[in-house]
């Protein structure tokens, strides 16, 4: 026969598979000693077993028999008796908490002959009958799945009938006329009387709790936390005590530190001559815990040695719920607190101080997407709002700004001083300016690995992309959601963590953490907060296999992905280099017609980027700095094909002719391609257009050269794009290599170099062993990897259609957040197996979007990668995550 009943004084805390959450916590308190009322746990193993079958597993009854007899014995009552019956309640408890989400029946023992044994015993003949009716209500509903209304609209006419407002002013004689009436619901209902014997009450109850596993608020729930579904739930048969017996009686609930600030202190509520679920109810006010002191010392004095015991126990902060029965302290429940970020910080620093738990521990507590939250801006809770709409979060934080329709409007009013928030149906690489001027960016269309989201990430912009509700109308220079028309200019605010846009400006709150790690903050004023922070970060770094760096193209991101503590850049992207200015020297260079024109703006471009790289290079003086070749469609950098037609068209009719704009309309038309993505960009670019690579390369080099003549300590790193067979990077690095070779004898000095490739397209992964006989490293470009693995594209799906997936529970997550392990991971590790094959000492990283994802960098260290790298302000939550991927 199978084991599916354990006794409290059998089980402890370890069992929550097996026990469920509330059924391990219950046993540990009751080997600790505790008052715990007794009673015994029917296992998930039986749930599930039921679940599959239909049908109770073979013994289960037999079992739960012999347990209710020892409990009877226990207790020294027995269910049903005419004079002082044992009551019991039954409670479902999961292995992770689904508050609400499952089915409780108290009182189940009352019939009716037990209750005038209740009454008598209790000299409360209106407890009893209030009790009794609690039960038929909750068990009509939960057990029969009466309509819950059924029972309400009963006590709303008694009381109507009496002219009383509230339960507690019925009668003795109310109550037992509402025990028929209910009792009349059911039979009426259900073609049955409500069961008397309470055996057969019992076992119901346990039935319908398994069900409830399987309710479809249950299984949502599951699905938004990410709970397994075939987890079942286990069940808790424990003796009634009662906190509705007078004043000397009551329910609260108490936490062992603030779960708000994480501080010490005796924090909970309180509520005399109540049921636990009036205090969860809210139906009447409850009083703070400290009153508790002056009302029932002894018990509060008790209460607070049981809340040091499981603290201490614990060694955590623990949320406990208690009943005191005419001056008698019960403990019905405990379990490790939810927290807020900055108590769970707080909470785990001063807990390794106190010598209760080590450093590790403290990293086990506190997660990356916890200190995430603490380094951004937050709307003030307390302040009120009206939402417009809600889009993708696409990078945290929370600000106000006129509304800018344009990137010029954005930088001229930034220039003034104002705070904008930059509105675009989407952006593209002419919007940076704006996007630099702005303090947040909202867009209409994309997900999060659009531009938008991309750029504002690495520049820490609060961003909500997406938010597809937004008609934005240029032209009259406005944007109507919701009923509201909004004017350029007027004030917005956008929540970049869950997406919602708010009509005006609400006040918003800095985080001081951020000021800090940042260091722009004076030590002096770093408080506890900040203290436990820096703790978890020395920690970290110590702990951690893997590198972090930063995705950064300008010298302010790498300052400040240096001051967050990045190891080096994992990713500059050299497009936006190509912009502003520069984009005509582009232009002749897409124009140019013969070898001396196309050589004469690939020479004027030289020195531009050679700057730049130094720049760079001087930043991250002795730490690697990752440059990717150029990526994106060379259509992107010429005008817009619709715009230039009207105007050459315009000119052509005014007899203006102008030969230069023919010559571009014919290159737009050209080069326009139907699936950019798919086209001529990365490696392919530099391939097709002669000389693109190597004036590239050589202002590397030649920035590496110049540093090194100045005394710096160089570590360029060449990243060629999009390569999907070897042969590209074969000829790519021929050219690369030429060009290092004559610096070398032009400067007389050896360059620092290495030569790699990103792993973007699904082939290079499967061939990685044949592109690893030409690269230096891997970086594993995710974000292009997900589109081609999926077929997604990376700037439509999210906000196109992914939250019908999501409502279909075909995706958890977006695979573009969280690294698709099955799908997108295989390919990685493939392409990590076979590369390390051909070169075992292949250096290896990731610079996708999924570098600096908590979830995603858990798998890298898996997968045995060498460094994560991601944008500047996600870096501290990188370092964390890579240290925690090591522990947990
Ligand atoms: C990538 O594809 O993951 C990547 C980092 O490159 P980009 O986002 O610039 O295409
Ligand atoms: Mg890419």
């Amino acid at each position: 026969m199978g084991h599916y009943v354990y006794a409290f004084t059998e089980g402890s805390k370890e069992q929550k598979e097996l026990l469920g959450g509330k059924g391990a916590n219950l046993a540990e308190m009751t080997r600790l000693g505790l008052p715990v009322p007794p009673g015994f746990t029917i296992s998930t193993e039986a749930c599930r077993a039921y679940l599959a079958t239909g049908e109770l597993p073979d013994g289960l009854e037999q079992e739960i028999e012999v347990h209710l007899v020892a409990l009877e014995k226990t207790m020294g009552r027995s269910l049903g008796d005419a004079d002082d019956p044992l009551l019991v309640s039954v409670r479902s408890g999961a292995k992770f908490s689904m508050p609400g989400m499952m089915e409780t029946v108290l009182d189940l023992g009352l019939n009716d002959e037990s209750v005038l044994g209740l009454a008598r015993a209790s000299g409360s003949e209106r407890f009893a009958f209030d009790s009794y009716r609690r039960l038929l209500q909750m068990f009509g509903a939960t057990v029969l799945g009466i309509d819950s209304e059924a029972f309400a609209v009963e006590l709303d006419k008694l009381k109507a009938d009496r002219g009383v407002y509230a339960d507690v002013d019925l009668g003795v004689a109310d109550l037992r006329g509402l025990v028929a009436t209910y009792q009349a619901v059911i039979r009426q209902r259900t073609g049955h009387d409500f069961p008397q014997n309470p055996r057969e009450q019992v076992r119901a109850a346990v039935l319908a709790v398994f069900s409830s596993w399987r309710t479809e608020r249950a299984v949502l729930y599951r699905r938004q936390e990410q709970i397994p579904d075939d987890l079942g739930t286990a069940v808790n048969v424990q003796a009634m005590v009662f906190g509705n017996r007078g004043s000397g009686s009551g329910s609260g609930v108490c936490f062992t530190r603030d779960p708000a600030s994480g501080f010490k202190g005796v924090y909970g509520d309180y509520l005399a001559d109540a049921q636990g679920e009036d205090v969860v109810a809210g139906i009447r006010n409850t009083v703070p815990l400290a009153e508790l002191e002056a009302l029932d010392r002894p018990s509060f004095d008790a209460l607070i040695d049981v809340m040091s015991l499981l603290e201490h126990h614990y060694r955590d902060l623990c949320d406990i719920e208690f009943t005191i029965e005419n001056g008698r302290l019960w403990i019905l429940q405990t379990r490790v607190g939810k927290r807020t970020p900055e108590a769970a910080f707080r909470i785990a620093h001063a807990m390794a101080q106190e010598g209760m738990i080590d450093a590790d521990e403290v990293l086990r507590r506190v997660t990356g997407s916890q200190l995430a939250q603490l380094l951004f801006p937050r709307f003030d809770p307390t302040a009120p709002r009206e939402r417009l709409t809600t889009g993708v979060g696409a990078s945290p934080g929370a600000t106000s700004g006129r509304i800018a329709l344009t990137s010029a409007n954005a930088v001229a009013w930034g220039a003034l001083g104002d705070d904008v928030v930059l509105v675009r149906r989407e952006t593209n690489p002419d919007d940076l300016p704006g996007m630099i001027a702005a303090r947040g960016v909202l867009t209409a269309r994309g997900g999060k690995t659009s531009h938008a989201a991309v750029v504002a990430r690495g520049m820490g912009r609060t961003c909500v992309c997406g938010a597809e509700q937004l008609d934005i109308d240029s032209e009259r220079g406005q944007v109507r959601v919701s009923g509201h028309t909004l004017a350029e200019g007027e004030m917005v605010s956008i929540d970049g963590t869950t997406g919602e846009v708010f009509l005006g400006a609400v006040p918003v709150t800095d985080s001081e953490v951020l000021r800090h790690l940042e260091g722009t903050a004076s030590d002096e004023t770093a408080g506890d907060l900040v203290a436990a922070v820096r703790f978890v970060m020395d920690h970290a770094d110590g702990v951690r296999r893997m590198e972090v760096r930063a995705n950064a193209d300008t010298v302010d991101d790498a300052a400040r992905a240096r001051r967050f503590g990045a190891s080096g850049i994992g990713l500059c992207r050299t497009e936006h280099m190509f912009l502003g200015p520069r984009r005509e020297l582009v232009e002749r260079l897409i124009l140019a017609t013969d070898d001396a024109e196309k050589e004469a703006a690939l020479a004027e471009l030289l020195p531009l980027q050679r700057q730049d790289f130094t720049d760079l290079l001087a930043e991250m003086d002795g730490l690697p700095v990752t440059i990717r070749l150029i990526d994106p469609p060379l259509h992107e950098f010429l005008p817009d094909h619709t715009q230039l037609a009207v105007q050459v068209a315009l000119e052509d009719d005014h007899g203006d002719r102008d030969a230069r704009h023919h010559r571009l309309l014919d290159a737009v038309a050209r080069l326009h391609e139907q699936n950019p993505m798919l086209g001529l960009r990365g490696v392919r670019l530099g391939i097709v257009v002669p000389g693109l690579v190597t004036m590239q390369a050589r202002a590397v080099l030649e920035a590496t050269a110049d540093r090194l003549a100045a005394g710096g300590d160089p570590r360029p790193e060449i990243m060629i794009p999009l390569v999907a067979t070897a042969p590209e990077l074969v000829l790519v690095r021929a050219e690369i290599d030429a060009v290092a070779e004559a610096i070398r004898i032009e400067r007389g000095l050896e360059l620092p170099v290495r030569i790699g490739t990103m792993i973007e397209v699904p082939r290079a992964a499967l061939t990685a062993h044949r592109i690893a006989g030409s690269a230096d490293f891997f970086s594993f470009g995710t974000n292009d990897l997900t589109q081609m693995t999926w077929g997604f594209s990376r700037d439509d799906v999210e906000s196109a259609f992914f939250s019908t997936y999501f409502d279909h529970g075909i995706l958890p997550v977006s695979p573009f957040e969280s690294i698709d392990e099955d799908g997108v991971g295989s390919l990685v590790t493939t392409a990590v197996r076979l590369g390390r094959e051909t070169r075992p000492d292949l250096h290896l990283g990731v610079c996708g979007e999924h570098g600096g994802d908590p979830q995603s960098i858990h798998f890298f260290e898996r997968a045995g990668l060498d460094y994560v790298s991601c944008s500047p302000f996600r870096v501290p939550v990188a370092r964390l995550e890579a240290a925690r991927a090591r522990l947990v």
